[in-house]
């Protein structure tokens, strides 16, 4: 339920789903360009927070609870997602997508009191699959661009690595050293696995009883993102 002084977010919402490493912000950030709607990661925006120079009791508490592949508590995520719905909205936005968010039931039921969720996109790979994208993966320490070193030719899935062009350990856009995120070493990788199964896969269900569940199986990486990008493109103008 609506609470009194909740303000409501008018446009439409996409919520990219799916387990870590399966690619959802990599198809994310080229579907915002595409179709005009910025992309919130709640990942990114809690890598940068622990990143900075600050310190105090919630940042200390978010990177302990991100190192061990944990979920942040629902109240502190609610929180951040609603400053962030209304914060840099633009006329010429055509809404927003969510990426990492939501994670729980809980945090879906309050989504839904504060905006309406147009489409959830599902993405899934196999998991032994994830396990390879996982920790073949390199994230720009300036600006966060994504890169991966893996290559995976299995089981009809076909990913070339994702390298830098100009110098294999810099980024190509900033030029900044790639790093291999502490939450990609294996440890972690099991535990975000073993969450996602258990708090987030729920939602599949949870949206698809509301007839708004798109699931996608992209086998060759980005590569696969034209075809991808034409069916969601028929998602958000149906
Ligand atoms: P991601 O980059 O989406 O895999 O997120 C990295 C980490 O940030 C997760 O493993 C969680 O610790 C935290 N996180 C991101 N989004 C959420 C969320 N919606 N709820 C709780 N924790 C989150």
């Amino acid at each position: 339920m609506e609470k009194k002084g909740d303000k409501v977010y008018s446009k439409p919402i996409l919520v990219l789903l799916g387990a870590p490493g399966v690619g959802k912000g990599t198809f994310g950030k080229k579907l915002s360009k595409d179709f005009h709607m910025p992309i919130f990661s709640t990942g990114e925006y809690l890598r940068s927070l622990v990143a900075g120079k600050e310190s105090s009791p919630l940042i200390e508490r978010v990177k302990k609870i991100m190192a061990e592949g944990k979920l942040l508590d629902d109240d502190t995520i609610i929180q951040i997602i609603k400053k962030r719905l209304f914060e840099d909205e633009k006329p010429e936005n055509q809404g927003i997508i969510f990426d990492g968010f939501p994670r729980t039931i809980p945090q879906a039921e309050k989504l839904a009191t504060i905006g309406k969720v147009k489409a959830v996109i599902n993405f899934f790979n196999k998991e032994a699959i994830l396990v390879e994208k996982l920790a073949g993966r390199r994230e720009c320490e300036g600006c966060h661009e994504a890169y991966n070193v893996a290559v995976i030719k299995k089981e009809g899935y076909e990913m070339e690595p994702l390298l830098p062009k100009k110098d294999v350990a810099k980024c190509d856009k900033c030029g900044s050293k790639l790093m291999h995120r502490s939450d990609d070493q294996p440890i972690a990788i099991a535990e975000r696995l073993k969450v996602y199964h258990e708090k987030t896969a729920p939602l599949e269900n949870y949206y698809k009883t509301q007839g708004i569940l798109h699931s996608f199986e992209p086998k060759k990486g980005v590569t696969d993102y034209p075809w991808v990008k034409v069916e969601i493109g028929k998602i958000i103008s149906a």
